[in-house]
């Protein structure tokens, strides 16, 4: 009987993890992974060669699959000496990430090939799927897998309308390239924290202003570690009736002395199935309003990184603001920026050398301009999902068409199935669905 074949579009962390444990399965299928750049396993997270950029999820939750909890542990350990609770460089995760990879390879020999090269659409063919790369080589499958993880950040109009260059969060080069002056980085998450750490070593002078609405930063892990109890929140269906709940929970904690981190962690395992309960309106609601709050104590930074804001921010090199940009313009080589406090009606003026978007990836679908997604939502093969995060699946990962039935043979990985489950975008519940969509191609 002829083998199937399975095409796994992306080779970041999601797309090998699938490649990994699919070649593993009994009758696995000939597996092809595309990939565009040169390195497998590391996607935009784990290629940064900042050792200074850590981990924010520690070693012990951070093991490559699900049947191996400490897998990563062990390795680090082998490596470095690093206990269960570090957070190793995101660099090593990488390198640890590209080595298992190559050992289901050589174990699993020829199931999985591996090809060099952008995929620009995915069509239907009689009973199978054709993915078509950027040079124009065909690739025949019976299934594919959508794992090309995180988009670049959208475009935004104050500075577009203006001419304005954005510099890309991960164009490492272009951050080397900026001029002497002030810096201002869009955004104060998680991305904000990396460009301004990797910027304050490279630049001995010159302030950081970082920017968002509420000017909101991450909030740290707790050091030293102390693992959580046992006791799970389980929260009520609706919206309104879960915050109360967990206010209530994180009051009653901090009244016994207990830290809210414990919050955030006992209600981890509930969170995906409360999201796909939550009606519509009240997923949008909570993207509207809730969001950056949840962001901010959910994605925390390791305390070293935690500690080297501190001081960053008690030297006055990183500068925080809560408000909007009113207006951008260039001045000579350099620009000006004029914001608004928030609650404020008072405008001030920066001058910058540089702007860094460091906004995130854009999970609107509808302002995508990657040639695959592009074809891919024209040709009704996928269809944005309606809460605007990624793209609708079912509750298998496989995606829903033009017409709302469920695609057979296209699965989706990675931040693109963020509006489907809200917890998919980080290893510990990227190496379950690797695990799950393995198990149900074979
Ligand atoms: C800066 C940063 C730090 C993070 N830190 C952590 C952490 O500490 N712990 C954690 O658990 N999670 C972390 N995450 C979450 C991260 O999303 C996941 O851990 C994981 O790396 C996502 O992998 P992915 O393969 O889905 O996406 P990506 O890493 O984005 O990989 C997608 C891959 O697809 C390729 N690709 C895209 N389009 C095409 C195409 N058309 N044709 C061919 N190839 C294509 C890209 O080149 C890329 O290699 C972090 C995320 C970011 C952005």
């Amino acid at each position: 009987m002829k083998r199937k074949r399975v095409v796994i579009i992306g080779g970041g962390y999601s797309g090998v993890a699938v490649a990994a444990q699919l070649a593993a399965r009994p009758r696995a299928p000939e597996i092809t992974v595309v990939e565009r750049s040169n390195r497998l396993g590391a996607g935009v997270a784990y290629s940064t060669a900042e050792r200074a950029h850590l981990l924010n999820v520690r070693a012990s939750n951070m093991s490559f699959s699900v049947d191996k909890p400490d897998d990563f542990s062990r390795w680090l350990k082998s490596k470095s000496g690093a206990t269960p609770t570090a957070f190793a460089s995101r660099r090593t995760y990488g390198e640890y990430a590209a080595q298992k990879f190559s050992q289901a390879r050589g174990f699993f020999g020829r199931k999985i090939k591996t090809v060099r090269g952008e995929a620009v659409a995915c069509r239907r063919e009689d009973d199978g799927w054709i993915v078509e790369l950027a040079s124009g080589k065909l690739l025949n499958a019976d299934a594919v897998v959508l794992a090309i993880g995180h988009r670049p950040p959208a475009s935004l109009p104050a500075f577009e309308s203006a001419d304005i260059p954005l510099i890309s969060a991960w164009d490492r080069a272009a951050l080397r390239r900026i001029p002497r002056g002030d810096v201002l980085l869009l955004g104060a998450g998680l991305t904000m924290v990396d460009v301004a750490i990797a910027l304050a070593a490279q630049r001995k002078s010159g302030a950081i202003y970082a920017l968002s609405r509420r000017g909101l930063t991450p909030r740290p892990h707790l050091d030293p570690h102390i693992a959580p109890p046992q006791n799970e929140i389980e929260l009520p269906t609706s919206l309104a009736d879960a915050v109360s709940a967990f206010r209530a929970e994180v009051k009653r904690m901090a009244e016994q002395g207990q830290p809210w981190q414990f919050a955030m962690e006992r209600m981890r395992h509930h969170t995906a199935a409360f999201w796909q309960r939550l009606p519509l309106e009240a997923q949008r609601r909570f993207l509207r309003h809730l969001r950056p709050w949840w962001d901010v104590h959910r994605h925390r930074m390791a305390p070293e990184i935690a500690a080297q804001v501190e001081a960053l921010k008690a030297s006055g090199r990183l500068r925080v603001l809560a408000g909007e940009i009113v207006n951008a313009e260039r001045r000579g080589r350099a620009f000006v920026v004029q914001h608004r406090q928030r609650g404020s009606r008072v405008r001030h003026n920066i001058d910058i050398a540089a702007i860094v978007n460091c906004t995130g990836g854009n999970m609107d679908v509808t302002r995508t301009d990657d040639p695959l997604l592009l074809q891919m939502l024209s040709d009704g093969v996928v269809r944005p999902s309606p809460n605007g995060l990624g793209i609708e699946l079912d509750p298998e990962a496989r995606a829903i068409d033009g017409a709302g039935r469920p695609q057979e043979g296209v699965f989706v990985i990675g931040p693109l199935s963020q509006g489907a489950y809200w917890e998919s975008t980080a290893v510990p519940d990227l190496r379950v669905w690797a695990a799950e969509i393995a198990k149900r191609l074979a």
